[in-house]
């Protein structure tokens, strides 16, 4: 068993390996734990954003992502009854990776464990985190459990990429705003649809949502609001009714669900919001998820985490240079990636609010923004800067009055 590393990442989801594979090519030794057996999980569908795909791409991942996952330049936003509200075109972005790319999460994250391991990393597979070690005032490792019992690890640096619950996050008190949605959805991997080639598609209606994205070349990635349902009631309606809830809105999805006999497919999750005021501490850093959780209707999450993987990186390595891992250099991190992580965090959250509601106002705005964007090709090109994570500086509260339909 290994009991030193310079770096332990508590986690070994997309933003840990996308963080250890960046530490060990700088030659930086890096040990990750993770509490699951291996990278398997339910099958859901993971959308990448161009700001994501250039991560990937200097990772050496995208080729192999692009074999797995699908590829759709065309974002479609249609009402219920079928109407197009919104062509938004990622063509118009200027950016090498113009499109999004929807791919199985846990191929994803298996391709990524495969190159992290390649480069030297370790993972330590069904190692629970329990205590961060302190020494003069500082984190210097971590206590984890695994069937062979209770072990350490010393570091001079402890990452927190354990996801929204995050306990590194309680142990370095960071303060944190929670805003929970009162909406659910259920996610999944169905068959294939035809037609949707290089398209990923939105259904929306007030209170009601569905995404369907092309997944790998047999698949398509099923996104839906359940609303204030819960699980066991959805189960209780019947995978049935939930497959016709499904057709109504997207007639294309009907055989779409040929295969799919059982809830063991599908998972079922309330999103949060989750602002973190602090993301590093003396030899603590938080990472992706940890450090932010958006609506997912943004599909950020993992294309910031992946950033953030990289700054992150690149400021652990001055810190080795320099021997020291407090708060002060590891700052320069949170200074680069929470303003960025603010603007799509607060998006996600006005896109969601707008596409659900019931409120008769912003139902009004919603549809006048959606036609205004579909209409003026540069301010859709604005607005897909911002979802595709690509925007230079700070949106003006101008710009986005606009984009949101507030101001002519
Ligand atoms: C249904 C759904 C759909 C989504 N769709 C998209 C999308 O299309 N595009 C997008 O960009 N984002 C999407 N997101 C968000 C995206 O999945 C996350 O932002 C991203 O996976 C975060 O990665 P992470 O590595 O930070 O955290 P996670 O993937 O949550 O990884 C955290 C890891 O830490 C481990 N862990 C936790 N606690 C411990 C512990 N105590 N000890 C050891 N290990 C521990 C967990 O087992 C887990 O493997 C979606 C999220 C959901 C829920």
């Amino acid at each position: 068993m290994p009991g030193k590393a310079d770096v332990v990442i508590v986690g070994a989801g997309i933003a840990a390996l996308a963080l250890a594979v960046e530490l060990q090519n700088k030659g930086i030794s890096t040990i990750l734990l993770e509490r699951q057996k291996g990278p398997e999980g339910i099958p859901r569908g993971l959308t990448f954003q161009p700001n994501g795909l250039a991560v990937l791409e200097k990772l050496g991942a995208l080729g192999r992502a692009k074999e797995v996952g699908s590829a759709s330049q065309i974002l479609e936003v249609k009402s219920w009854e079928g109407e197009v509200l919104l062509e938004a075109d990622y063509g118009l972005l200027e950016h090498p990776q113009n499109y999004l790319l929807t791919a199985n999460a846990t191929e994803i994250e298996r391709l990524l464990v495969y190159l992290a391991e390649k480069v030297g990393a370790q993972v330590l597979w069904g190692a629970s985190f329990q205590e961060v070690l302190q020494n003069g005032g500082r984190a210097d490792g971590v206590i984890y459990e695994a069937e062979a019992g209770r072990d350490e690890i010393r570091a001079p640096l402890v990452v927190g990429a354990d996801g929204p619950q995050s306990h590194i996050r309680t142990n370095l008190g960071a303060k944190v705003k929670t805003k929970k949605y009162p909406d659910s959805f259920l996610v999944g991997l169905v068959g294939p649809v035809p037609g949707l080639e290089g398209r990923a598609r939105q259904y929306q209606s007030p209170g009601k949502m569905l995404g369907i994205m092309p997944s790998g070349p047999d698949a398509t990635y099923l996104f839906h609001c359940v609303g204030p349902r819960s699980f066991d009631r959805v189960k209780k309606e019947g995978l049935a009714s939930f497959r016709e809830e499904v057709v109504q809105a997207a007639p294309e999805m009907a055989d779409a669900f040929t295969g799919v006999e059982a809830w063991t497919k599908m998972a079922y999750f309330t999103p949060s919001f989750i602002q973190v005021e602090k993301w590093v501490g003396n030899g603590i850093a938080l990472l992706g998820d940890a450090a932010h959780t958006f609506h997912p209707h943004a599909g950020q999450g993992v294309n910031l985490a992946l950033e953030d993987a990289v700054a992150l990186a690149g400021v652990i390595e001055k810190c080795k240079v320099a021997r020291d891992f407090s708060q002060t250099p590891l700052l320069e991190y949170q200074k680069e990636r929470k303003m960025r992580a603010d603007v799509i965090g607060k998006h996600a959250n006005y896109t969601v609010t707008y596409a659900l509601s019931d409120n008769w106002l912003i139902k009004r705005l919603n549809k006048r923004a959606l036609h205004k964007l579909n209409k003026d090709k540069k301010l859709q090109k604005k607005a897909l800067e911002i979802t595709a994570g690509i925007f230079e500086k700070k949106p003006g509260l101008v710009t986005l009055a606009k984009i949101g339909g507030i101001l002519p």
